[in-house]
């Protein structure tokens, strides 16, 4: 007997199916029409791979990305899984050869761009097909409402309704808002499909929502608390992001900026040294990151509200691959609001559309800033059920690690335990030294040393430069400029304790 288990082991070497894939294997396995949205990387194509195995016949996949379809198929035949594909990158003679094989029932899986599926001879060979399944790959594409909407993908609803008999239409996508999903629904005519949304929630982020008076500061606090550690700051302006980079520079933060006006050969330079670790902190706009896999992000900061919760989660997700805690920040400021929704007024204004896909596309992007919006100002929902829960996924009303739930915008808290009463006076002694000298000296507080740096050398007590030096964070700056005061404090309390 076939076992989906067996398959999964023999096929992929994998000995256990990822959150929500089984159930979906299992719904289009018994004939089920189904809906699946997972994030991307969650393994949507094993969903359709293990029935395509499981089921007699072939199952056509139709897919938008035509540019990936040869790599797929070459990908299927290292697991052993005869496959094919059919697109405009092939000649007619290839086509032909392949369409003639795939009637011969030669293929377990054939990908097809949708604009394949009104042609005649790809017609005369589906009609005649022992089709398994179909599956329709990204199809958030069928949907105005989702941000990538592709004409072609109107045409796959009509194709399935030509069919003789039937097969089990599967739907996979990585976002989908309720007004998607019923498009979706609604153009594949999908039967009572099995909807699952899954592997969403990333429980080891912590997410966190702030509007500070100087959102400066606050990337700069928030850094100081986690030094050493790698992080993206992202920024909506290159503007932004060039200037933070300098700011956390002269604090003696490695920190680079990256964003589409820098040369390839600067950009590669910043990614390359963010990999490594050389570059601690990246200030970016969201051209950085796709395709960076950098496991040990442990935090990501929005020094601006982006301008849909796609982008937000996108982002925000790149912090923590590893699974160890990782925090996302978002900065928020109403203004950003209206900047955005000005932008959007004036989109799509010199491409070739007409006035009511203009509009609708306007619409559609305007509804996408609102829901961001209602994140960015949630004050008593606990912010992962609003995240998790606009992309389709439920979770409990509380999550007990956000800023929401646990009311502390950040999870490291100013002071860490370790310090014992006459250490926290010590703390102290120096919080209120360094506010004054930075005051007198006219530079803000977090460049001459962070709650973590204080902690740090309340705890450790230097009682010279040298050893002052090694404190974890303290900046060469201000040891020149404050380390004798910092010093004098030190020794000061530890005589009065000796004594
Ligand atoms: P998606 O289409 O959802 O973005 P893919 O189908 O491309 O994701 O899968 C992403 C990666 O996850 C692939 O390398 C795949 O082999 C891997 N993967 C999928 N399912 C499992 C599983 N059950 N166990 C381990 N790895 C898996
Ligand atoms: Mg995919």
């Amino acid at each position: 007997m076939k076992d989906i288990y067996r398959l999964l082991k023999e096929h992929y070497g994998y000995d256990s199916f990822r959150p929500g894939q089984e159930n979906i294997i299992n719904a289009i396995i018994k004939g089920q029409d189904c809906l699946a949205v997972m994030p991307t990387g969650a393994g949507k194509s094993l969903c359709y791979q293990i029935p395509a195995l499981f089921l007699p016949g072939t199952a056509l996949v139709i897919s938008p990305l035509v540019s990936l379809m040869h790599d797929q198929v070459m990908k299927l035949k290292e697991k052993g899984i005869p496959g094919a594909y059919i697109n405009s990158t092939l000649t007619p003679r290839q086509t032909e050869l392949a369409l003639k094989r795939a009637s011969e029932g030669r293929y377990k899986i054939v990908y097809a761009a949708p604009e394949r599926l009104s042609s005649p001879d790809f017609l005369s060979f589906a009609l005649k097909a022992e089709l398994s399944l179909i599956a329709v790959d990204e199809a958030h594409c069928i949907s105005q409402w989702g941000q990538d909407f592709r004409p072609d993908y109107l045409r796959i609803g009509e194709f399935i309704s030509k069919l003789p008999k039937r097969p089990a239409a599967a739907a996979f996508t990585a976002t989908a808002t309720d007004k998607v999903r019923e498009d979706i629904i609604n153009y594949l005519s999908l039967r009572s499909p099995f909807e699952a949304a899954t592997g969403f929630d990333r429980p080891n982020l912590y997410f966190a929502l702030k509007s500070p008076a100087d959102r400066i500061a606050a990337v700069c606090d928030c850094i100081s608390r986690r030094s050493g550690e790698s992080g993206i700051v992202y920024c909506n302006r290159r503007a932004e992001a060039d200037r933070l980079a300098g700011i956390l520079k002269s604090e003696n933060i490695p920190a680079a900026s990256y964003h589409a006006g820098l040369p390839d050969d600067e950009r590669r330079r910043v990614q390359d040294g963010f990999i490594r670790g050389d570059i601690k902190v990246i200030t970016a706009t969201s051209a950085f990151g796709m395709g960076i896999d950098k496991p040990d992000v442990r935090f990501v900061i929005h020094f601006g509200m982006p301008r849909c919760l796609e982008d937000y989660y996108q982002q925000a997700g790149r912090a923590g691959r590893d699974n160890a805690a990782a925090y996302c920040l978002l900065l928020y400021d109403p203004a950003d609001y209206y900047i955005h929704k000005t932008l959007i007024s004036h989109m799509h204004e010199d491409d070739e559309l007409t006035d009511s896909e203009r509009r609708m596309k306007v619409e559609a992007a305007q509804l996408r800033l609102d829901q961001m919006n209602y994140y960015a100002s949630s004050k008593t929902t606990c912010l992962r059920r609003r995240l998790v829960g606009y992309f389709g996924e439920t979770t409990p009303y509380q999550c007990g690690n956000c800023s929401v739930c646990t009311g502390k915008d950040d999870p490291i808290s100013s002071i860490r335990s370790g310090l014992d009463d006459t250490d926290r006076e010590l703390c102290e002694k120096l919080r209120s030294y360094i506010r004054s000298a930075a005051r007198l000296a006219g530079v803000p507080v977090y460049s001459v040393a962070g709650d973590e740096e204080m902690q740090r050398i309340a705890a450790e007590k230097p009682s010279d430069t040298e050893s002052l030096r090694k404190i974890r964070g303290l900046s060469e700056m201000t040891i020149r400029r404050f380390g004798d005061g910092i010093l004098s404090i030190v020794n000061e309390h530890v005589k009065i304790q000796n004594v």
